[in-house]
């Protein structure tokens, strides 16, 4: 009983101490889904979201509309919603 309550307050520690970590960046927050949506029936393949994304998530596929290729690197920074011409990008995280 002992040994039960002295691992959950080791693995209590072991979640502040990853919390923790994370909060100084020191670990980067995995995504469990995409940060993004992209309508691709809207989206021209104007380039200017995998030109302009300041983290470079995004990579051509081969009719130059944009894959998600970086999920974890999206900082939400918004640039690419807002200027995609054709709003074809929406984010799923705000
Ligand atoms: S929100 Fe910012 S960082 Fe994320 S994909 Fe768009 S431009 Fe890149
Ligand atoms: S900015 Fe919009 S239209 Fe242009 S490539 Fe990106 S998603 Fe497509």
């Amino acid at each position: 009983m002992a040994d039960d309550s002295a691992k959950a307050n080791e693995t209590s520690a072991n979640e502040k101490k990853t919390d923790e970590a994370v909060k100084q960046e020191k670990i980067k927050p995995v995504r469990t889904k995409p940060p993004l949506k992209i309508f691709y029936h809207w989206c021209k393949a104007c380039n200017i979201c995998i030109a302009f994304c300041p983290q470079k998530v995004f990579e051509p596929d081969r009719d130059g509309k944009p894959i998600i290729a970086r999920p974890d690197d999206c900082t939400q920074c918004a640039f690419c919603w807002l200027h995609c011409p054709d709003l074809a990008i929406v984010s799923t995280e705000k």
